[in-house]
């Protein structure tokens, strides 16, 4: 991030913003943290990891995890789920869009997702993963709300649990707005009804 003396300041997306339950010093510190326990788990798997972001979510989650890994031969194949649309803040069923990652047999698969709810996308994507022949399939997210259905998904790497609200921000979406926030957070009730 370029130092604070470089960027324009300007706060505007900061004021639909009701509290901050994740800072980015924070973020950054658990996702170095969750980057060492990955690069210890899949030392042997050399040139046969793939990452699977799922976005758009995950986008700044997993563009952050990839740099803090090892450096080490993986590849990097984005997906892309759809489990709730535009505006609607409850989650429903879960799709795979477009086309899914290629050439999975015998790789290590590690799904990046930035929040675990109902769990259908990580149900949806670890069985079609292990369907195509992949070694085997591990999800990390950044988040993981404190209720029955989320917690009882299986998910080897999780940032935070967080309490059941619905959150905004490093990726996380409300109607395409607030991804860009460095920071994780719940939006004012006029910026929900907007
Ligand atoms: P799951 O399949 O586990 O129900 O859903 C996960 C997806 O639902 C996330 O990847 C995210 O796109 C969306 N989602 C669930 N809870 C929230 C939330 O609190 N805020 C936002 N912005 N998206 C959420
Ligand atoms: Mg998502």
């Amino acid at each position: 991030m370029a130092p604070d003396a470089l960027r324009i300041h300007d706060d505007r997306l900061h004021e639909d913003i009701e509290k901050v339950l994740v800072p980015s010093a924070a973020i950054a510190a658990r996702v170095r943290a969750l980057a060492i326990a990955i690069g210890e788990d899949y030392s042997h798997a050399d040139g046969r990891l793939t990452v699977v972001p799922v976005m758009t979510g995950s986008l700044l989650f997993a563009a952050d995890l990839v740099r803090a890994l090892p450096q080490r031969r993986m590849r990097i194949q984005l997906t892309t789920v759809s489990s709730y649309g535009g505006t609607h803040t409850a989650t429903r069923g879960s799709a795979i869009v477009g086309a899914l990652p290629k050439h999975l047999e015998g790789h290590h698969i590690l799904i990046v997702d930035d929040i675990l709810d109902s769990g259908g996308t990580l149900r949806l994507l670890r069985s079609e993963f292990i369907a195509r022949g992949a070694a085997d399939v591990r999800a990390c997210v950044l988040l993981r709300k404190r209720i029955p259905s989320a917690l009882s998904t299986p998910c080897e790497y999780v940032g935070f649990d967080i309490d059941d609200e619905f959150v905004v921000g490093y990726g996380l979406d409300y109607d395409d707005l607030y991804r860009n926030l460095p920071y994780v957070g719940t939006l004012r009730k006029d910026a929900l009804s907007r």
